[in-house]
């Protein structure tokens, strides 16, 4: 029988992660990504939970632990680098014994992407303009490659999805802005540098953060609460770089130094921080997967882990009935839902505390964390968030295939 053809828009984290699993599941996958190549770029993010999993399967956790970090502290500074507040990592470790490591967002691209190169047919510098499905699959067509068809096209391409914006709707029918706007960046020979200490200074409604990587490299983030998203344009980084300097450049700490290596990057990460609310994540035999379906935001910490897992288990149902696929999208939807309404609300409980608005929001905010090393209280405010609630089935088990 002729494989199933699926092609996947977008190449970050969900793409392909799910890429590797159909094309393990007997389908040939085709991932179409805008970038000229995987994009590099972003923060450190924390990987824990049923997305760990998801990369234990993988095979991929010793090159994670490799290229990830330790972090060994959170540590909350004032205006001068005093310590105001923070707290030992060792908690996270505690909560999910061990199963837990901080790893560049690239990084783990890279390594995701390494899985499948020579795989599966990958499109870099294209992406999908039109997509017409009928009853036996989709007409995509692509703004340099030619028309092809597919049995089923699925959207990976992030909070900004196209394909979203093709098959479902406008994205501000589906986006609910949460009041912040990030930026993110590397570079290297910054000083100073604290080894595995992420180190970060708040005023009311901002923050800087600095996390030192090997290599002399150091990843910086800012926050900024903002009521209403600022509107710099996607791709326009002078734009985003002078919104930065205008709310910064007095800001205290270290933020004009970080500014001034700003000034001399090109790369930089800038977007708001939104959720993605759907009725439905799939419409006839077009799928949406990671923050195109669900994202839960930025800074819910946790949105590459989720991409993950959406990933295998929609691989995963795909596999078991790869005829109908439409039952497939049921069963991916109806196992995922509850536990991206979880982490949805928690994102939402989460953001408040990452640049509280108000000076004693943040006194409060840095006092609380102070007390995390007490073992039942880190349980308290943490363990509920941070546990996965979600029984992942083993779909390389032979009972769970087809
Ligand atoms: C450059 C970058 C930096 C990031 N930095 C951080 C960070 O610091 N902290 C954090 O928590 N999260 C960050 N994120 C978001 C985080 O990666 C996602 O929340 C998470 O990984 C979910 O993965 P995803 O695959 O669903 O989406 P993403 O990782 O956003 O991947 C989507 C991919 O689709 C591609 N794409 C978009 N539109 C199209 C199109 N029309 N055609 C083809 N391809 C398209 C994008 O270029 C991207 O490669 C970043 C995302 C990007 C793209």
């Amino acid at each position: 029988m002729r494989a199933k053809t699926v092609v996947i828009s977008g190449a970050g984290i969900a793409g392909p992660t799910l890429a590797y699993w159909l094309a393990d599941r007997g389908f040939e996958p085709t991932l179409v990504e805008r970038a000229p190549q995987v994009r590099s770029g972003g923060y450190i993010i924390d990987f824990w939970g049923a997305g760990y999993d998801v990369a234990e399967k993988m095979g991929l956790l010793p090159e994670i632990h490799r290229e990830g970090y330790d972090v060994g502290e959170l540590r909350l500074v004032d205006a001068h680098g005093r310590r105001v507040g923070g707290f030992s990592a060792d908690v996270f470790q505690r909560l999910t014994n061990g199963r837990y490591v901080s790893i560049a967002r690239s990084e783990l691209a890279r390594l995701l992407f390494g899985k499948i190169e020579g795989r599966c047919e990958i499109i870099f510098g294209d992406s999908v303009t039109r997509i017409t499905p009928d009853r036996d699959g989709v007409s995509v067509a692509f703004e340099k490659a030619a028309e092809r068809r597919f049995d089923l096209a699925i959207g990976a391409d992030g909070l900004h999805s196209r394909v979203r914006e093709l098959v479902f709707g406008a994205e501000d029918t589906f986006e609910t802005y949460l009041g912040y706007m990030v930026g993110a960046f590397q570079a290297e020979g910054y000083g100073p540098r604290e080894d595995l200490v992420y180190v970060s200074y708040t005023i009311p409604g901002k923050q800087v953060a600095r996390f030192a990587m090997r290599g002399d490299r150091t990843m910086f983030f800012f926050i900024l609460a903002a009521d209403e998203p600022v509107n710099v344009g996607a791709h326009d980084m002078a734009a985003q770089r002078k919104l930065l300097h205008t709310e910064f450049d007095e800001a205290g700490w270290e933020s004009s130094p970080i500014l001034r290596v700003l000034d001399s990057s090109d790369d930089l990460y800038f977007d708001r921080v939104s959720q993605i609310h759907m009725d439905a994540w799939s419409k006839g035999r077009v799928a949406l997967v990671g923050d195109a379906a669900y994202c839960a935001s930025l800074l819910a910490g946790q949105g590459s882990a989720l991409a993950m897992v959406g990933a295998y288990v929609l691989a995963g149902e795909l596999g078991r009935s790869p005829d109908d696929p439409e039952a497939a999208f049921a069963r991916y939807e109806r196992l995922m839902r509850p536990f991206i309404a979880k982490k949805q609300k928690a994102a939402v409980r989460f953001a408040a505390s990452f640049a509280p608005r108000t000076r004693f929001g943040v006194w409060f905010r840095n006092q609380i964390t102070s007390v995390f090393g007490i073992p039942f209280i880190a349980q308290l405010f943490i363990g509920p968030d941070l546990l996965d609630r979600i029984d992942v089935p083993d779909y390389t088990r032979p009972e769970n295939q087809a």
